[in-house]
């Protein structure tokens, strides 16, 4: 059994790191790990397979006077190697986020920026308790560095100007915590951290704040995680899939997070895979093999068992279907029936609500399947169907099977595409959006719909009648009828050929005949726009009888398409057309106030 992973029943609380690109997630992990090894002596950080303990005694070292060992008996911390909020979401267990505490890297000259803002969103969804490390304080202009030590102690050492920006810089990351729905302070000012957020101010670079930031995290678990990390530390291991792995000499292994009981290595296994549960037995249980001791043949150590919280890489066989994010059990002593259908039940828990009508989803993981659909549902995007694993030729046929054009797409997150797929939804007509960031490809689909939307409008458009008010000019009528030859003012909105047109007797609109063509000085054309003089023929009237000098007439614009461009095209015409159709709009009302309605 690992020591550092198992004291008095209660496991190492599993910490992630979360923010946005470069604003120090793998810096501050190296720190933690770099300041807390100290080769080759007892209670030293341990290298997991995905993930590295800091035991109880190194954080009381590196924290100094902010921590006294002595009053804590929760193990220590367990880091995700990985940061991001991609693991994070990989790492799902029961429903909830695998991780039991979270920092969230905020650069402190950026600020939030969009994966902050996701990250966020992930965290609340998942409800994980954090704290914001508010990184890179020493690049505050004057900062006077004072290596690893906590920060109230360097910022004492820093001038009252240096002082003065590294508070405005921090209520600038407390206000956008606000925005974001959550009250923050800094940590020292913190009563009660699961209602008030606690910034740490640290330094990945120079070390300053970290003791802090372990400290925080220390008492953060001691005081509200306590009963949940007490567990069954000698019960059948359950814990998540990180990574799905091809390793020489092994074949396909499995990078696991044990969160609870102990795995062995003669256990029977149930694993979720793309077709369901898996049963295997283990063949090895796997840690890295520390620095010093790495000879020619392995880079792992075989381990009896393993004990939460660890990470391990399973070897067994039949794991070539397992997905990452997907949960194992070790069977032990347990019903084996009973496990599968645990499995089974957890991997239905992802299962994303799907119509008839939608988009397909892909993505590489259970958790990140579930962050998409969570993220497409807020967005109101239907899904037909949703799977994990890369883009493959029969999603493209999926995607065809859709009458609406705008869900003719493959939205895939951080997967590849299969054989001849591209080739196909190009001559399919099917879009594929790929990328490893959630809000982009929800960004990149709501602009292809919106791209729709605007050529469905153009077409519209285009085959709508438009309203137009003219006057017949006296002096002007070039001939009396078959058709009706006559100048023409177009007083408000745009005449076009071929329209049919009136006058109001009262409230009724009496067609007189169909505007055939327009000549403006001479020249044919399709189209005049208010304010232009033109001479027009109308197929119908006679002047004299139908028509005279001096009326107004009317684009007899049909009902239709009235109701059409007031409801739909409003802002696209111009105001002057605006102002025909409402005219036009009012008095037909004034004989049946539902028209056009
Ligand atoms: P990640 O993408 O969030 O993992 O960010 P990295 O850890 O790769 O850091 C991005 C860049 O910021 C690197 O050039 C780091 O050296 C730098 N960096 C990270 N933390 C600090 C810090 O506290 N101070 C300073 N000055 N630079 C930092």
């Amino acid at each position: 059994m690992s020591e550092e992973t198992q004291h008095g029943g209660l496991r190492t609380p599993i910490v992630a790191v979360l923010g946005h690109v470069d604003h120090g997630k793998t810096s501050l992990l190296d720190k933690i790990r770099g300041s807390t090894v100290i080769e080759g002596e007892a209670g030293a950080i341990t290298q997991h397979i995905g993930a590295t303990a800091v035991p109880l005694d190194v954080v009381g070292e590196v924290a100094g006077s902010l921590v006294d060992p002595s009053e804590f008996d929760l193990p220590g911390l367990l880091f995700i190697d990985t940061p991001g909020h991609h693991s994070f979401t990989t790492l799902r267990s029961r429903g909830g986020a695998l991780a039991d505490i979270a920092i969230l890297v905020v650069d402190v000259n950026d600020g939030f920026q969009p994966q902050t803002e996701e990250a966020i969103k992930i965290l609340a969804d998942s409800q994980t308790p954090f704290v914001v490390a508010a990184n890179k304080v020493d690049t505050i202009p004057g900062w006077q560095v004072h290596e690893d030590t906590p920060i109230q102690q360097t910022l004492d050492a820093q001038s009252d100007r240096v002082e003065q920006q590294f508070n405005e810089k921090l209520y600038e990351i407390i206000g956008e915590l606000s925005d974001a729905g959550f009250t923050s302070d800094f940590y020292w000012r913190v009563q009660d951290f699961r209602s008030n957020v606690g910034v740490v101010p640290v330094s990945a670079m120079t070390g300053e704040g970290v003791p802090d930031l372990l400290a925080v995290l220390m008492g953060l678990a001691q005081r509200y995680m306590k009963e949940d990390m007490a567990i069954d530390v000698q019960g059948p291991g359950a814990g998540t899939v990180l990574e799905v792995k091809e390793e020489r000499g092994f074949g396909t292994t499995l990078d696991v997070i044990l969160y609870d009981g102990t795995v062995r290595a003669d256990d029977t296994i149930v694993v979720g895979g793309v077709n369901g549960p898996i049963v295997t037995d283990v063949r090895a249980l796997l840690k890295p093999r520390p620095l010093a001791e790495i000879r020619t043949e392995s880079r792992f150590e075989k381990v009896d068992e393993i004990a939460a919280a660890a990470g391990v890489k399973i070897a067994a066989p039949d794991l070539d279907d397992a997905i990452a994010g997907a949960p194992v059990r070790a069977v032990r002593g347990r019903d084996l029936d009973d496990v599968i259908a645990d499995v089974q039940e957890e991997l239905a828990e992802v299962a994303v609500d799907t119509g008839e009508e939608g988009v397909v989803v892909k993505a590489d993981t259970l958790g990140s399947l579930e962050a998409m659909a969570n993220a497409m549902e807020e967005a109101e995007i239907p899904i037909m169907r949703a799977e994990v694993g890369d883009i493959a030729p029969r999603d493209v046929a999926m995607a065809t099977t859709v009458d609406e054009e705008e869900y003719r797409a493959i939205l895939g997150f951080n997967v590849d595409t299969l054989g001849d797929a591209d080739d196909r939804a190009e001559q399919d007509d099917v879009q594929v959006f790929r990328s490893d960031v959630i809000y982009q490809l929800v960004e990149e689909y709501e602009g292809f719909v919106e791209d729709i939307e605007r050529r469905q409008k153009e077409a519209v458009f285009e085959n709508v009648m438009r309203p137009a008010r003219f006057r017949i000019l006296t002096d002007h009528v070039f001939r009396q009828s078959d058709p009706a030859v006559v100048g023409v003012e177009v007083l408000s909105g745009t005449l076009k050929r071929n329209t049919p047109v009136g006058y109001f007797e009262g409230n009724e609109l009496e067609r007189v005949g169909v505007v055939k063509g327009i000549q403006d000085q001479g020249e044919d054309v399709d189209e005049v726009r208010a304010g232009n003089e033109v001479a027009v023929s109308i197929d119908g009237p006679t002047v004299g009888r139908g028509i005279d000098e001096g009326d107004e007439l009317w684009v007899d614009l049909p009902e239709k398409h009235a109701k059409v461009l007031e409801q739909e095209l409003l802002e696209e015409i111009p105001t002057d057309e605006r102002e025909a159709l409402h005219q036009y709009l009012e008095t037909q009302r004034k004989r049946d106030p539902f028209w056009g309605k």
